[in-house]
């Protein structure tokens, strides 16, 4: 008689909780009862788009001249849309294959996308600023530090916008209104608010992923007569100061700050240090690992080779996508949290472990992770009650892991109050104040570091329509869901390619995914022209083929359903299509891009129809 395999298994002997120090079943009940509490019926409905009276907070603040022009009417081959990294990396790959023929439009102005809006006091990019800050071999620049500060990272847009001669062919502070594909002339025939009129060959959008800042919808925001703005559009004529601090007009002011994501964790301790009062109202609190910033060491930058940044790329995506590397190059908070998981998940193959045993020891190393997240915090904040309120009581990766040195401790200053909500958000505001339990809290001033839209129409967030053939709208077109072949193209919007994070392959460092996507609309674009066709468009089968991959459910589908709410699951609302995680290339990105190296080398341009 055969043996049973199951005999075969070894052994996985579970430990017990004085072994642990800590009672999962007691973890596992408090974690499901916070998600509870902030579970709620609207999902994404819970906030207010930045529209009519709330047009305001999306204001340029930083506008120092206004332009005035004249409309322009002009024929290019390729039009891109936004001058954020996206933006610039796509005209740069687009020289680099031959195409100079074309514009970049952008409602900012200047270069710079994210860090062009998001200046507000302390804010840094949480990716190692030698793999995120795109071209340094190419503009030969090196940052300062480990982790730039968005002053930085603003300054190096420009310097890409100098060194690929990009200022020429920007015209900003406009904004694109309509998008329209012309069968006659096989042009998009695009208008913008300053009356331009640009028929453009191909069109690339590259408008962002977290672009469109979003607001709760807390009963009394109109009537708040104090000064209000929301971080990405900071007032330092209000606060004083600039991103690097000294907000010496708050000085007498009280301030409330809404919201303790990955932007409320950075500019509280600025406004901390300088306002007179700061209320920080808190619904969920983040899990905040160690910073650990490091200025660059000169010696290291000497050492580096042609074609180092690429490589550290490559390493620091292929740890974090589960691929073993003999040489962790970035070694970071990212890649120890990756290397932790990477070592869980490679275990199935060689141990014949039970699934269940798996997902035991899985849960067991996120406990243990998060326990240190909620001991950092007791060790920094001395308050009893405010050290609890603070603790994050859910997975590791049911939020965006920050890392901060400075935002735990600040809540032991005399002048700040963390006003915890329990889960519910505030209650309401009024001419004055902000209400939380019934208690109001009289302010001058609320800022808002609620974040941004995510889940809601592709257009809307682009902030124009898009008509491709038979004016058929791309609202329409994708009403229930994104339709693309690779994320780039759709069947019926020939020549007209998106760059993001649609149905792509998604990498926590976003720049990586932006460059690969660049390189291969570039690629795409100038085999168009190379061959003197007039349009480009993928086929319904292999667009139909496409959607099917992506709506697979990726690694992080089961996971994050019982997770607490946000945006990552579509506050909490996860399977709908519409959580960050949702809808990508379910191999992660290094096998994405290495696919899609694969399909140009085949040169076939499979899938798509040249004409
Ligand atoms: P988030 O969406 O992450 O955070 C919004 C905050 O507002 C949350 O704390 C949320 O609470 C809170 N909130 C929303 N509604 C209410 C309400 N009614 N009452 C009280 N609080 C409320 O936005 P962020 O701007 O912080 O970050 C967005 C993303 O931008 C990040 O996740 C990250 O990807 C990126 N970013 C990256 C940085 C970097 O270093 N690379 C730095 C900053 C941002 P709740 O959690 O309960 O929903």
């Amino acid at each position: 008689m055969a043996a049973n395999p199951a005999d075969a298994r070894p052994v996985f002997k579970r430990p017990t909780v004085q072994e642990l120090g800590f009672d999962p079943e007691v973890l596992r009940a408090r974690y499901l009862a916070e998600r509870e509490k902030r579970l709620r019926p609207d999902g994404n409905a819970q906030y207010r788009e930045v529209t009519g009276d709330l047009e305001r907070f999306i204001d340029d603040p930083y506008i120092e001249t206004e332009i005035h022009r004249d409309p322009i009417v002009e024929e290019m081959e390729v039009l891109i849309v936004g001058g954020g990294f996206g933006g610039m990396l796509a005209a740069a790959r687009l020289q680099e294959s031959g195409v100079t023929n074309f514009r970049i439009v952008e409602r900012g102005g200047d270069f710079g996308g994210t860090w062009y809006w998001n200046r507000y006091p302390g804010a840094q990019c949480d990716i190692e600023s030698y793999i995120y800050l795109p071209l340094l071999e190419e503009t030969g620049y090196m940052p300062k530090e480990k982790y730039s500060f968005a002053p930085e990272i603003f300054a190096h847009a420009q310097r890409i916008g100098r060194h690929f001669n990009l200022y020429e062919r920007a015209c900003f502070q406009t904004q694109i209104e309509t998008s329209t594909w012309d069968e006659a002339t096989a042009r998009w025939q695009v208008r913008t608010d300053r009356g331009d009129h640009f028929k453009a060959r191909f069109v690339i959008m590259c408008s962002g992923p977290l672009n469109r800042p979003k607001l709760p919808a807390i009963p009394g925001i109109e009537s708040f007569q104090g000064h209000t703005f929301h971080t990405s559009r900071w007032d330092y004529d209000y606060t004083g100061g600039d991103s690097t601090g000294n907000l010496h007009k708050l000085g007498d002011k009280r301030v409330a700050i809404i919201g303790t994501g990955a932007t409320g964790i950075q500019c509280v301790p600025a406004v901390g240090r300088y306002a007179k009062q700061l209320y920080v109202f808190q619904r969920t609190p983040s899990a905040i690992d160690e910073r650990g910033n490091k200025p660059t060491d000169p010696e290291w930058a000497k050492s580096l080779t042609s074609g180092w940044q690429a490589r550290r790329n490559h390493n620091f995506a292929s740890i974090l996508s589960g691929i073993p590397q003999e040489e962790d190059l970035v070694a970071d908070r990212w890649t120890d949290l990756f290397k932790a998981l990477g070592e869980l998940l490679a275990i199935p193959t060689d141990s014949g472990l039970s699934a269940e045993d798996l997902a035991l020891m899985a849960e067991i190393a996120d406990f243990r992770k998060m326990n240190g997240i909620r001991d950092r915090v007791e060790k920094l904040v001395q308050n009893p009650a405010a050290a609890e309120a603070l603790k994050p009581w859910y997975k590791q990766w049911c939020k965006r892991p920050t890392f901060n040195d400075d935002f735990l401790p600040t809540f032991n200053r005399p002048n700040v109050t963390l006003v915890d909500t329990g889960g519910a958000g505030v209650e309401r505001v009024t001419a004055h104040g902000i209400v939380v339990n019934g208690v109001e809290y009289p302010v001058d001033c609320l800022i808002f570091a609620t974040g941004f839209e995510v889940g809601t129409a592709y257009t809307r967030r682009a902030e124009f329509e898009v008509y491709g053939r038979d004016g058929q709208s791309l609202s329409a077109y994708w009403a229930n869901g994104m339709r693309t072949y690779h994320g780039f193209l759709s069947h019926g919007f020939p020549n007209c390619f998106h760059m993001g994070l649609t149905q792509t392959g998604l990498a926590p460092n976003l720049t990586y995914m932006l460059n690969w996507q660049a390189i291969h609309i570039s690629y795409i674009v100038s085999q168009v022209l190379g061959c003197g066709a007039q349009t480009v468009e993928t086929t319904p089968e292999a667009e139909m083929e496409w959607v099917r991959t992506v709506r697979q459910p990726g690694m992080m589908s089961s996971y994050l359903k019982g997770c607490t709410p946000g945006y990552y699951n579509a506050e909490g609302k996860a399977d709908r299509g519409e959580g960050f995680f949702e809808g990508h290339f379910p191999g992660g990105p290094v096998q994405f891009y290495d696919m899609l190296g694969a399909w140009r080398e085949q040169g076939d341009m499979d899938g798509l129809a040249v004409k």
